[in-house]
């Protein structure tokens, strides 16, 4: 799933100080890129030293019709007269990082004259680079730090990622099997102003032309996906057709995702017409692969899903559709316990522990047969939910800080894969926060997007970020949300 994006960087100077300064920024410049790309998940390409309001207007104009560049990364070495860059950045629409780091990182004692100065003006350079990202207004992400620092390399490594998330935002489609589930609010959304703001194309497939797609597999594809599974997955059910009935089930829908170029998918089990199972196995090995998923009609789960397992390590992280289902309200023993139906990612799974696949009875929807389903327990550790909503002419990002446990119960009886959690700052005021925020039950659950990743990810798709921390009050929070109400409503 992973493309071969890049980044661009475009360092800033002039020729005020002659050609051999110019020749060092750019050899320089050039270093610093190839030591940079060692570090991190996209390369780093140097592009140009930006010394002309054209030559600068023409690299951004390169960047904006390149699809492998994910964004641009500038950095001033010397003062670089910002006039130069309003041509340009103006007409910037791939994400912006200002790295505000300087070649060298010690001021040499001996060394240090008036020619050292000019050449190592970082300082003086990116202040004026600031000036004018603050007076356009331009949406840009802003990391300090020397260029050999660890964690200045983390978060541009972190930025990148959330960069390919935007990229992939704007070429998500998704294949929605049936409607939203019948009177829910929150799944719900604006189709249109999705593909404005986000880029998404979510249409509709009919279910009969799945079950049409279904009963072209053929018994080899089921093999094939059989063996697979048997390898990732041990099974604990004699009713191996039920296990071929979910391979039949994915192998059609990838099929049907793959022809459209689609990168999620929703269904409902209110419209499983003519199948005998709702997607269960199938949908959670889909997940595995990349793909995002959302019950119930959720569409905006379904992108969200794709696009932070995107961001994630190697293009396919810890991430996964996941629903808010029941708490343990034991004092000092306060926790979530996360679920589906059926559809939890493995990918969430705790390390060394086998999925199991086992077919139980399904209450709920139009199952005609016990779908086959992977039960697991979700890792320990810190990680995320985030919950996009539509606030009507607005999205709104809710991101939660969690602290996920193992779970403090067995639940012997409960046929699903389960996660438990802490919310931060802990359970109930946490709740207070996210049901003041208007936040769905169902969210992606990360384990390595960071909230970071997600603010800067907001602000590229230009929608309203919320992050409800460890020490986020409802009283204050509700002042926030009213103040960016007001904020948002002037904004659009
Ligand atoms: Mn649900």
């Amino acid at each position: 799933m992973k493309k071969n994006y890049e980044f661009w960087f475009i360092v800033g100077s002039q020729f005020l100080y002659g050609p051999e300064v110019l020749e060092t920024v750019e050899a320089r410049a050039r270093e610093m890129a190839a030591e940079l790309s060692k570090a991190l998940p996209y390369p780093l390409v140097f592009k140009t030293t930006g010394v002309t309001c054209e030559g600068i207007a023409q690299a951004v104009r390169e960047a904006n019709y390149a699809d492998d560049c994910a964004g641009i990364v500038t950095w001033c070495h010397t003062f670089s007269p910002s006039k130069m860059w309003i041509n340009g950045l103006s007409a910037l629409q791939k994400p912006w990082c200002h790295l505000a780091t300087q070649y060298n990182r010690e001021i040499p004692n001996d060394e240090i004259d008036m020619d050292f100065m000019n050449l190592n003006q970082a300082a003086h350079g990116d202040r004026e680079h600031g000036f004018i990202g603050a007076r356009l207004r331009a949406p840009r992400k802003i990391i300090a730090g020397h260029w050999q620092d660890e964690r200045v390399r983390q978060r541009l490594a972190g930025w990148m990622k959330a960069a390919v998330g935007a990229a992939v935002s704007r070429s998500m489609k998704v294949m929605r099997f049936g409607d939203n589930m019948r009177e829910v609010a929150v799944t719900e959304g604006d189709k249109v102003q999705a593909q404005i703001q986000l880029g998404w194309q979510v249409n509709t497939w009919a279910v009969g032309d799945l079950v049409q797609e279904m009963s072209a597999v053929t018994e080899a594809e089921i093999d094939a996906l059989m063996a697979e599974y048997l390898a990732r997955y041990d099974v604990h059910t004699d009713n191996t057709a039920a296990i071929r009935y979910q391979a039949r089930e994915e192998i059609a829908i990838r099929k049907m995702l793959d022809r459209e170029g689609c990168l999620a998918f929703s269904n409902t089990f209110q419209d499983l017409y003519g199948m005998e199972q709702l997607p269960g196995l199938a949908s959670q090995h889909l997940m595995a692969q990349g793909y995002g998923y959302g019950g119930e009609g959720d569409w905006k789960v379904a992108a969200l899903t794709a696009i932070l397992k995107a961001m994630g390590e190697g293009g396919n992280g810890a991430s996964a559709f996941m629903e808010d289902y029941t708490y343990h309200l034991v004092e000092g023993q306060e926790y979530s316990l996360g679920a589906h139906m059926l559809e939890v990612c493995p990918s969430l799974a705790a390390e060394g522990v086998r999925p199991r696949i086992e077919t139980h009875h399904l209450g709920i929807g139009m199952n005609e047969k016990d779908p086959a389903r992977l039960v697991f327990e979700g890792k320990a550790g810190p990680a995320l939910v985030a919950s996009l909503v539509d606030m009507g002419a607005r999205f709104r990002l809710i991101v939660q800080d969690i602290e996920a446990v193992k779970p403090i119960l067995p639940m012997p009886n409960l046929p699903v894969a389960r996660v438990m959690w802490r919310a931060l700052p802990d359970l109930t005021t946490g709740l207070e926060c996210w049901i003041t925020a208007g936040g769905a039950h169902h969210t992606v659950l990360s384990y390595d997007v960071r909230p970071e990743q997600l603010r800067d990810w907001a602000r590229m798709m230009d929608i309203e970020f919320v992050h409800i921390t460890a020490e986020t009050r409802p009283e204050k929070l509700e002042e926030e949300l009213l103040v960016k109400d007001l904020i948002w409503k002037l904004k659009k």
